[in-house]
């Protein structure tokens, strides 16, 4: 039997028989048709013959090459298939070594793997299930926090003073939450929203500067005692009717201010953490100076009557960021915030 034998020699003739019916120097024809006894005539142009010679040379090349083309893609293709399952063979085969229980790697089949594979998944759904769970509680948590924080005459801008002036820098998501994968950008955000409103909640004061006391005039547009005008009052007064006078800041902090003020009298200005700052006025001694550190129990000084007063009080006031908040407001929901977590 005679072997195939691949026409070379055909395909080496190839281009020259392309340059050749390329550069065929072609001659008008006349083909004659006979029909029934009569004579039709067709006549071929060169130049129509060099056209049909030529347009099939490029559309056979154009195909050729169209073919090759496929047939590499097709191989490319199967190559890396091929490369990737044996990737997968290895990763298998190194599963299988790893079981400790058998060196010879044939204790787990394909379809305990698959078991594991499906384990592996179930777990994996059930902890996201799990955070997202929690995740509905904390975005709760932090809508009541805001609330609360509403609640206490802070605006939104007051909370940003607050959040900005944090020692830890302000609003960033944590890196490591956000890289973590079971924790997507949403629950990362919300977390890190949390931390940052319950810094808010903890940053505020909490103590009040009088142990005992009844409010006299609250905080906002009241009718001057004085001038009898409306003014804005930017803080609220104290009295007690307790032998014990003494005054203590309402939050940890440092004494930035111990001066006589023409309105405020003998005045105590303390800075507390986050840009928050109390204000003391009408005192009748001041026991601090400049600088001092001060504590929820050391004593500024006490009760008076120094300055534009009517009578002897304790005018407080809490700025944050420079702006005045309601001062009742403020410590009522930070004692509350302070109740909770002592709770826990
Ligand atoms: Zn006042």
């Amino acid at each position: 039997m005679r072997r195939f034998r691949f026409p070379w020699m055909l395909i080496k003739q190839i281009p020259a028989l392309v340059v050749k019916g390329w550069n065929h120097p072609f001659k008008d024809a006349r083909i004659i048709l006979e029909q029934q006894g009569d004579l039709h005539y067709l006549s071929i142009t060169a130049s129509v013959q060099k056209w049909l010679v030529r347009s099939a040379i490029v559309t056979v090349g154009g195909l050729t090459l169209l073919l090759t083309l496929m047939v590499v893609v097709n191989v490319d293709l199967l190559i890396s298939r091929m490369k990737l399952e044996r990737s997968h063979e290895a990763v298998y085969r190194a599963l299988l070594s790893s079981n400790e229980q058998d060196v010879a790697g044939e204790s787990i089949d394909e379809s305990q793997m698959l078991t594991l594979a499906q384990a592996i998944r179930d777990r994996d759904t059930s902890i996201r299930r799990f955070v997202d769970m929690s995740m509905v509680a904390v975005s709760k948590e932090n809508e009541t926090i805001k609330t609360q924080l509403q609640t206490a005459g802070l605006t939104e801008k007051i909370v940003r003073i607050i959040q900005d002036n944090s020692a830890k820098g302000g609003f960033t998501v944590n890196d490591d939450l956000k890289s973590n994968p079971l924790l997507r950008g949403k629950v990362a955000e919300d977390l890190e929203t949390n931390r940052s409103l319950r810094d808010v909640l903890y940053a505020l004061p909490s103590a009040m500067p009088i142990k005992s006391f009844e409010i006299t005039s609250g905080f906002g547009i009241r009718k001057h005692p004085i001038s009898g005008r409306a003014h804005f009052h930017s803080g609220i007064d104290l009295i007690t009717d307790d032998p014990d006078e003494r005054i203590y800041p309402v939050k940890s902090g440092v004494v930035m201010g111990a001066q006589e003020h023409p309105s405020y009298g003998n005045m105590v200005m303390v800075r507390h953490s986050n840009g928050i700052e109390s204000v003391y006025g009408h005192l009748s001694k001041v026991l601090v100076k400049q600088g001092d550190t001060v504590g929820v129990d050391t004593v500024l000084g006490y009760i008076g009557n120094s300055g534009v007063s009517t009578g002897k009080h304790l005018h407080l006031e809490i700025l944050i960021g420079g702006y005045p908040v309601n001062p009742q407001n403020v410590i009522r929901t930070a004692q509350y915030v302070q109740q909770i977590k002592t709770a826990r």
